[in-house]
């Protein structure tokens, strides 16, 4: 399911916490990895001539896997390419991604995806996971052949960016899906009630005078396709929740042995709408940022397990699209380079949630939702590993990213824990 580059690293850590909560792993050891391989986990191990990592005071966790990012390839190589977006993902720690086929064109059928996926092989710097779309140039209408898709490779699906406005359209795709074993992936928004909307439909939309993007414009679209996927028995992945009555249908649904998952983002965890006060374009998102209230219903989704997955949604937009008033911006920023970092400040250091808990939900959560093999750090495992400093601060600048695209909502601020080392699929991708 996952192209990237061949070949594997040999490599030594010396001295680093390691930490893999769902292991129970925490222990202060050296870490040898031969040939891409984890091969012993002990005290002083012979180097082997090995490239030697110093990694006293660093804890070494697994990599995480972000199953939402927009590469903007085919179409718009000059916001991101497979090159550059897979960069910033070592870059933030990222063992593997899952790109979304909202590309020019619509990656909806075999030849493009199978052109991604040679290309990745040449170009990506840790392995990427092609989702294909859902429908037909992604318009609602037509299924895609999700079993020729699967066949050549199709990591998911999904029509992100936009919904599946035919309640119809969504029951075949997921009785249709039953035969690929792979998973759907939803965009939960009912146009009828978010065109227009720009921001929250809370107070402070209505005291800046912008048009609002209601949680009802989400809550009844989950409230649907949990529905669909109880009526069907098939699995259904619910993107990027962002409202209270989202994370409570979701609830209900996982009471009923309903087979629904679901992923937060880092700004909707981290952020409330009171942010949007500023009227910068970086803090346009689909869906919009939200109440205290909805961020604490998320959080508390995230703690207990409701929500396993933290995805960043990852959305270059170039700054000619994006340096524009608030109401005329595109939505989406990006997120992969500071995902961890920005999560750890906001919400680890502060204890609102624990550092085991966001590893699991960055790394194994999402693994299992897509049938993705859990980043793990036992011996015989595959090396995808993170290196984490978390003692140490930097500031986010728009000519840091390895991203193509600066769009930030962290441009200028301070943060806490770095990433020192990523090691994808055997190979190191960043240091
Ligand atoms: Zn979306
Ligand atoms: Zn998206």
């Amino acid at each position: 399911m996952l192209a990237g580059r061949t070949g594997h690293d040999n490599v030594v850590i010396r001295g680093a916490r390691i930490l893999d909560p769902v292991e129970s792993f925490d222990a202060i050891h050296d870490v040898r990895i031969d040939d891409g391989v984890i091969a012993q986990i002990g005290e002083r191990l012979d180097t082997n001539a090995h490239v030697v990592v110093e990694g006293a005071g660093g804890v070494l966790v697994p990599a995480f896997v972000d199953p939402h990012v927009h590469l903007r390839t085919p179409g718009r190589e000059d916001e991101e390419t497979i090159a550059s977006g897979t960069a910033a993902a070592a870059a933030g720690g990222y063992c593997a991604i899952l790109a979304i086929p909202n590309t020019d064109p619509v990656v909806d059928d075999a030849e493009v995806l199978r052109g991604l996926r040679a290309r990745a092989a040449d170009e990506a710097h840790v392995p990427v996971g092609f989702m294909a779309a859902l429908t037909k140039g992604q318009d609602g209408a037509e299924l895609t052949e999700l079993g020729a898709l699967s066949d050549a490779g199709a990591a998911g699906f999904t029509d992100d960016g936009r919904p599946v406005g035919e309640a119809g359209v969504m029951r075949r795709a997921l009785q249709y899906n039953a035969i690929t074993g792979r998973t759907i992936a939803v965009h939960c928004e009912e146009r009828s009630l978010t065109r227009g909307g720009h921001a929250h439909a809370g107070v402070v939309a209505a005291e800046l005078g912008i048009g609002g993007w209601p949680s009802l414009g989400e809550s009844l679209m989950v409230a649907r396709d949990v529905d669909l996927a109880g009526d069907t028995g098939q699995a259904i992945h619910l993107m990027h929740l962002s409202a209270r009555e989202s994370v409570e249908h979701l609830r209900r649904a996982h009471s009923a042995g309903v087979r629904a998952s679901a992923e937060a983002t880092p700004h909707h965890l981290c952020l409330t709408d009171e942010a949007i006060r500023s009227l910068d374009p970086n803090l346009k998102m689909n869906p919009p940022l939200r109440s205290e209230h909805d961020r604490a219903a998320l959080l508390d989704a995230v703690r207990d397990g409701t929500i396993a997955a933290i995805a960043t949604d990852h959305a270059p937009h170039s700054p000619e699209e994006k340096d524009v008033p608030f109401e005329s911006a595109p939505f989406g920023v990006i997120g992969l380079e500071t995902a961890f970092a920005a999560l750890y400040t906001e919400l680890v250091e502060p204890g609102l949630l624990r550092l085991e808990t966001l590893l699991e939900r960055m790394s194994a959560g999402p693994a299992a939702i897509f049938g993705l093999d859990r980043p793990r750090i036992a011996v015989g495992a595959p090396a995808n590993l993170t290196l984490l400093d978390l003692e140490s601060t930097w500031r986010v600048r728009a000519d840091g990213f390895r991203s193509r695209s600066s769009n930030s909502w962290l441009l200028g601020r301070r943060l806490t824990g770095r990433v020192l080392l990523t090691i994808a699929a055997g190979r190191v991708a960043h240091q």
